[in-house]
């Protein structure tokens, strides 16, 4: 892909933008992008600077996504809404062509990292009711205030203020950036592992400051493997699927494992799938395990399979969601007429364009017959060993969110209403333990970085 009209080729000290941001390691890639860490000359800061492949259809796939982080940032000047913002954006010219860069705030790891630094074993509960507060805070200005719907909403795309290794953290590990290519023969002299080699140390030896432990010789410090601690707040991250509410283009939206029934049914979409997504995601935090992982099987499709374990999960669709309904007469008579009346009344009638190939007319998916109704509350008790009280009550969230008809599911104004999110049985040490890691993360945040040497 580091060919013409693919990816930009980075190397540490590498400068952007006229000098002003400097390349400091790789964070993460996507399929258009790769992501890197650099230094902020201007503000002396922190941030994270995607570089878009430079075929032209990224780069007007880029293009749209500067116009929704731009719309994101000018709503929220305080930042305060729990969406990542976009700083800057530019144009840099490389040997496979002009990419298009954006500069974003810092993010630390994704909540996928997160699950499995967990060992997928599901994060306590209260730590996913901060999670859930600060997405659908994201989610809540998205949708009311800019007509904005996400479509790719998951663990992945939702990042923490910081890392969880503290030690990859620059700003928690007081690194000094680098400002230059390291010197030397035409690679820079030294190779990048070294560099990485060198600055684990710096930061080995800043967490052991910090922490006021001493760290054992020899690689990183082991990551204790728990989250306790952490200050749980997050972003919503990855504009490059979302779109306007009024000005949809494709029908095949959403990554799959949290795709909406609507979807699958072609039935037309709103604001309602990232609150579909929302639901599985926070199941997802709670229980390590995604909640559908749909397979083709012999003689029944992906999508069939999808539909029969959200069938299972949450019982039977209604009709008016699975079948197209009746036609009365009259309709039909037009119908007949030509076939662009067809289309016209296929349009207006209730049901996906796919529904008739999946469903016969009782519901009933036609190539999977035989379901085992496992519902959510007993799934969190027997499978995922969750007290009978927390079941209830976190089924009783996720439920409504869930709901096949788009247009009941609540909103995330509405979700942010629900008990579930103040329920507090914080027992007095982890109140203690909370406020002490408020503490240290202010103090952090104010450490001073210092530029040079
Ligand atoms: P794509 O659209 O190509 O999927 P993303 O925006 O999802 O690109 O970014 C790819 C990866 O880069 C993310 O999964 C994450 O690891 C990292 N990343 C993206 N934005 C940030 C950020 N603001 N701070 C830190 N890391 C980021
Ligand atoms: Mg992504």
């Amino acid at each position: 892909s580091y060919r013409k009209g693919g990816y930009h080729a980075v190397r540490v000290g590498d400068s952007f933008a006229g000098g002003r941001y400097i390349a400091q390691r790789k964070l993460g890639w996507g399929q258009f992008s790769t992501v890197w860490l650099a230094y902020d000359t201007q503000s002396s800061r922190y941030v994270a600077l995607k570089i878009q492949k430079s075929a032209p259809q990224f780069a007007q796939a880029a293009l749209h996504e500067i116009e929704l982080l731009s719309a994101i940032a000018a709503g929220d000047p305080s930042s305060s809404k729990f969406v990542v913002r976009l700083v800057d954006h530019f144009k840099h010219t490389g040997p496979n062509g002009q990419h298009l860069c954006m500069v974003l705030e810092f993010l630390g790891d994704s909540l996928l990292r997160l699950i499995r630094y967990n060992r997928y074993k599901g994060l306590e509960l209260n730590k996913v009711r901060e999670i859930c507060k600060c997405i659908l805070i994201g989610l809540d200005y998205l949708h009311r205030e800019l007509g904005m719907i996400h479509t790719d909403l998951k663990p992945e795309n939702i990042l923490l203020f910081s890392t969880i290794d503290p030690a990859k953290d620059p700003i928690l590990s007081g690194l000094t950036p680098i400002l230059e290519r390291p010197e030397g023969n035409a690679n820079g002299g030294v190779t990048i592992s070294v560099i990485e080699k060198k600055l684990k140390r710096r930061a080995r030896s800043a967490v052991a400051r910090i922490s006021g432990r001493r760290e054992s010789m020899g690689g990183l410090p082991k990551p204790k493997r728990t989250v306790d601690g952490i200050d749980m707040r997050c972003k919503v991250v990855d504009f490059g699927n979302a779109c306007w509410a009024d000005k949809q283009f494709i029908e095949e939206i959403q990554t799959r494992q949290y795709r909406a029934p609507e979807v699958i049914l072609r039935s037309g979409f709103s604001f309602s799938v990232d609150m579909w997504s929302f639901a599985c995601t926070a199941f997802e935090l709670a229980t390590g395990e995604m909640m559908f992982t749909p397979k083709g099987g012999e003689g029944f499709s992906e999508d069939e399979d999808h539909l029969a374990l959200m069938m299972e999960l949450l019982g039977k669709m209604p009709r008016k969601v699975s079948t197209l309904s009746p036609l009365p007469l009259v309709r039909q008579i037009l119908q007949l007429i030509t076939h662009f009346y067809i289309f016209l009344v296929k349009q207006i009638a209730i049901g996906g364009a796919r529904s008739k190939d999946y469903f016969d007319r009782h519901g009933d998916l036609k190539r999977i017959r035989r379901l085992k109704y496992w519902p959510l509350d007993r799934i969190l008790v027997d499978k995922f060993k969750f007290s009978d009280t927390d079941a209830r009550e976190f089924a009783e969230f996720l439920c409504p969110l869930l709901d096949f008809a788009p247009e009941k599911r609540p909103t995330a104004q509405q979700c942010l209403q629900h008990p579930w999110l103040n329920i507090s049985n914080l027992t007095q040490s982890e109140l203690k333990s909370e406020s002490s890691v408020e503490k240290v993360g202010v103090g952090m945040s104010n450490l001073q970085i210092k530029v040079g040497k």
